[in-house]
């Protein structure tokens, strides 16, 4: 990353995520957000939010680790983890974000279940390109959209996700580039 380059978002990996998925995912971003992207990895540990009578992870404290840890120049943090997420009132959840803040997160582990492992199939990756742009919508203040084609949907299901658009509609699309020019002044 270039030294006080404050338009880019950092997508931090924890644990082992393909090269690929990773650059499948900034692709995206790029995409969508008009941004350059860089990977980063911000933490290497997780046990700080694991829940042992679930056996999954509370995704809260990671983004405030997350968020702590960024450096200033990052307009956004995604960070991408392998394990299972969970938030107290759901029994998991495919991401969390920090609503109009720094920090978000996407795992990997219900969206690619079928592959497992290292091995992300087309459908898996796009999957998780959706909710990772889904997630940093939320970073840039954008709330869940009713249409089912957009990005801003929420999805309770995989079968959700793979139904919605890696697009935004057209009034998601206007409040993104109003919250990007506030931000970035561009
Ligand atoms: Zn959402
Ligand atoms: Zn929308």
């Amino acid at each position: 990353m270039k030294p006080h380059d404050r338009h880019t978002i950092v997508i931090a990996p924890i644990g082992d995520l393909a090269p690929e998925l990773l650059d499948a995912v900034g692709r995206g971003v790029q995409r969508i957000f008009g941004l350059t992207t860089a990977v980063h990895p911000l933490l290497s540990s997780l046990s700080f939010a694991f829940d042992a009578t679930r056996a999954q992870y509370h995704s809260t404290p990671i983004l405030d680790k997350l968020s702590a840890a960024a450096s200033s120049d990052a307009i956004k943090v995604l960070a991408l983890a392998d394990v299972d997420l969970f938030i107290p009132i759901l029994t998991h959840v495919y991401g969390e974000a920090q609503l109009g803040g720094k920090a978000c997160i996407v795992s990997t582990y219900r969206l690619n279940a079928a592959a497992g492992g290292c091995h992300y199939p087309e459908q898996a990756e796009s999957r998780v390109v959706k909710e990772a742009i889904h997630e940093l919508g939320h970073t840039f203040s954008l709330r869940h959209c009713p249409d089912p084609a957009c990005n801003m949907h929420y999805c309770h299901s995989e079968a959700d996700v793979d139904r919605k658009s890696t697009e935004l509609c057209r009034y998601c699309r206007v409040m993104l580039h109003d919250e990007l020019r506030r931000i970035t002044g561009l």
